[in-house]
């Protein structure tokens, strides 16, 4: 340990490991981050998790991309040599970032006048902050000339947003976490905030402690179970029956808030009408919770003072996430729990910038601050603004794009070249097999990142990026607070600053973009984003965000302090109303049959986040989980005859993994959970990529395995 009063300099930023947002300052001696304090952040007071204190050597290791790459001559793409299986020496050579901008830019030029303007694509990325994610949309908008730009919000939340948009008219959190101190009452569904958003879980477990019932509604029973009053560990893929069931009981026995519904809410009737053949007793023998129980927890919910719900991907990443997520915005309507302190409706935000990224437009359907494409009005006056022709159709989303990049060559829309900054789609995606025959079926391929990653390594260019340490830009929290992150280090040999690389591609695009040198632009930017979110962001400037650190938004004015809880008086819906949409069952797209008996459910762990190419670089993380592993619960690893620690291999229709058995008894019978950062067993070989058909999420919750003993590990 290196005492605050022997470094060189101390640099207050945040945390870039989840959408909780936690302050942290970096302890920097001889151009190394040697510690990380938590600061006393509106999001963590202090506090961090093991990623935000020991994960930062990631910035310092050994392979690090330190100088532009061009593919070598003849050297296939082949998914079978992904990066860890070769040295990238024997595929690519170093060039002049000179050279390969030339490259990447022009090849993408040239698709685009060959093909036109449907060839390219662009996946951003949510790790960034909120300018690079503003001018990477643009670049695709204005210099790729169409909508073909998402990233991975399409992966995490993208079903818990259509549902939000079209029910309370904002896609972000009504309530912050922190306000768990108000409630009487919190449902946490489909969330594991302990791993997840472990900051964000201790304001859960210090109100559990002051008297708040947690209601942990999940198919695996989590660490948060020793915190809750009740635990509904419902089975996997019956959220709508468990809701449903639950709003059943709220209409049947009399605890609607009639005033709320009458003044603020629209459809009410529909939702009742469609709401009868859903009592607790139909449902409970569906998703495995008794009658009483289901009755008691909504009675609860409902009478509480204040109830909040709180939820992860295990809502949103089904074929039905988005009616998930219209249940949880009926549940808390029709009860009148939401618009005031300690009650409302979380979608806890995976990535540091999901949200943020979400704002700034890095998404197909829509222009910065949710503006939709299609709407006449929006397309003109972002014409007008960027001053260039503009497409008004919505782009493909992730999974979308990746499938048109196998289109036939007669396809109009087939994807031929894509700009990939900051996302690893080659771990991430599902049906993995697929998706990086996609990847190289492109003719060309520009992959922005810090490493080597399983993407890169199917790129033509690869542009060597900085590390969150190594720049400044604003980050937005889950709690839509806009945050400032400051670049504590140099970015390592030729390295450089994700904006600079996305200028310098537009710029050979042929975009006469004007920005000036690296801090100042990032204000810049910043605040030409601004401009196009007046209604969100508009009071909070650069020099505002210098001397306050963190703001959260609405905010209108420089003087409006922001505002944590919104929807107190009206919804910005078109009628100013909440709109209830009814919801039934659908089932998962693959169910379990007598080759694939076995549910999988993919998600994160503590120590590694998302496709583990940072924590999986750090000493302390992966000396935690060093390895791939498959939880289930004892009963499961005896029928199986396996013991903890033996091998198991888990196939399905689409690939086969081996990994190490861990016992986990919150894991339900007949399911196993694989966390999806491990690059020697992805777990992304076996899921489904079946889409919501409204958020366009891939169902990574469910998919049918065959689980046996034995593998070579
Ligand atoms: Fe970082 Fe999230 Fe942990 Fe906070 S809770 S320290 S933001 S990873």
């Amino acid at each position: 340990h290196i005492g605050a009063q022997t470094v060189d300099r101390r640099v207050d930023s945040v945390c870039p490991f989840c959408g909780v947002g936690c302050q942290i300052t970096y302890n920097v001696k001889d151009e190394i981050i040697v510690s990380v304090e938590g600061r006393d952040g509106p999001a963590n007071h202090g506090r961090l998790c093991v990623k935000g204190r020991f994960g930062f050597d990631y910035a310092h290791h050994p392979q690090r991309l330190t100088r532009p790459l061009i593919r070598k001559p003849g050297v296939p793409k082949d998914p079978a040599l992904l990066s860890h299986q070769g040295d990238w020496r024997d595929a690519f050579r170093e060039a002049t970032w000179e050279e390969a901008l030339d490259f990447a830019a022009g090849k993408l030029k040239d698709l685009r006048t060959c093909h036109g303007d449907k060839a390219l694509a662009g996946f951003g990325s949510a790790k960034g902050s909120n300018e690079e994610a503003y001018l990477f949309q643009k670049l695709v908008r204005t210099g790729f000339g169409s909508n073909n730009v998402d990233h991975c919000t399409r992966l995490c939340h993208a079903s818990s947003v259509a549902a939000l948009l079209e029910g309370v008219g904002s896609g972000a959190v009504s309530n912050q976490v922190n306000d768990v101190e108000h409630a009487e009452l919190i449902l946490v569904i489909g969330s594991n905030p302990t791993a997840n958003h472990p900051v964000a879980a201790t304001w859960m477990k210090n109100a559990a402690k002051r008297g708040t019932k947690i209601v942990l509604a999940d198919p695996r029973v989590t660490d948060l179970g020793r915190h809750a009053w009740r635990t509904l560990q419902f089975r996997p893929d019956t959220d709508v029956a468990l809701l449903n069931a639950m709003i059943h009981t709220v209409i049947e026995e009399g605890l609607v808030d009639q005033e709320f519904v009458t003044q603020r809410a629209s459809n009410f009737e529909a939702l009742k009408q469609n709401i009868q053949g859903y009592s607790a007793e139909a449902m409970a023998p569906i998703c495995g919770i008794p009658a009483e129980t289901i009755r008691e927890v909504a009675r609860a919910f409902a009478t509480s003072k204040a109830s909040m719900i709180l939820w992860g991907m295990g809502i949103s990443q089904h074929v039905h996430g988005t009616d998930n997520a219209r249940c949880l915005i009926a549940l808390t309507s029709v009860t009148g729990q939401i618009g005031k302190p300690g009650s409302g409706l979380h979608p806890l935000r995976g990535q540091n910038n999901v949200q943020g990224a979400s704002d700034a437009g890095l998404i197909p359907m829509m222009y910065p601050n949710y503006q939709l494409v299609s709407n006449p009005q929006a397309h003109a006056w972002f014409e007008a603004f960027w001053q260039t022709r503009l497409d008004n159709k919505p782009g493909y989303t992730v999974v979308e794009i990746l499938h048109k990049c196998l289109a036939p060559d007669s396809d109009p829309h087939k994807i031929r070249g894509m700009y990939v900054e900051g996302e690893n789609p080659a771990m991430s995606d599902p049906d993995l097999n697929h998706a990086r025959q996609a990847l190289c079926a492109l003719e060309h391929l520009v992959v922005q990142d810090i490493f080597m990653t399983e993407t890169a390594w199917l790129a033509d260019v690869v542009l060597p990026a900085s590390a969150w340490p190594e720049k400044t830009g604003t980050v937005t929290n889950t709690d839509r607070m806009v945050q400032l992150g400051r670049r504590a280090l140099n970015p390592p040999g030729d390295a450089r600053p994700d904006l600079w690389i996305i200028q310098q591609m537009a710029a050979r695009m042929g975009l006469n973009w004007h920005y000036p040198g690296p801090e100042q632009g990032v204000a810049a930017v910043y605040e030409e984003m601004r401009q196009t979110m007046a209604e969100a962001i508009g009071g909070i400037t650069w020099e505002r965000l210098e001397r306050e650190g963190s703001v959260t938004y609405p905010c209108l004015t420089p003087q409006d302090p922001g505002q944590p809880i919104v929807f107190a008086d009206r919804f910005p819906t078109a009628d100013g109303r909440v709109k209830l949409v009814p919801a039934d069952i659908i089932p998962a797209s693959e169910r379990p049959d007598a080759e694939f008996p076995q549910v999988l459910i993919t998600g994160r762990q503590l120590e590694h986040w998302h496709t583990g190419s940072m924590t999986r670089r750090s000493a302390v993380l992966g000396a935690i989980e060093p390895m791939p592993t498959a939880s289930m619960n004892s009963a499961e690893l005896r029928k199986l005859g396996v013991q903890p620690g033996e091998p198991i291999t888990v196939r399905s229709r689409r690939g086969s993994v081996v990994l190490t058995a861990r016992r986990d008894d919150g894991t339900p019978d007949g399911a196993v959970f694989i966390p999806f950062a491990y690059y020697e067993a992805a777990a992304n070989l076996l899921t489904n990529p079946a889409l919501d058909p409204f958020g366009k999420i891939p169902e990574f919750k469910y998919c049918a395995v065959a689980v046996s003993a034995g593998g070579t590990l």
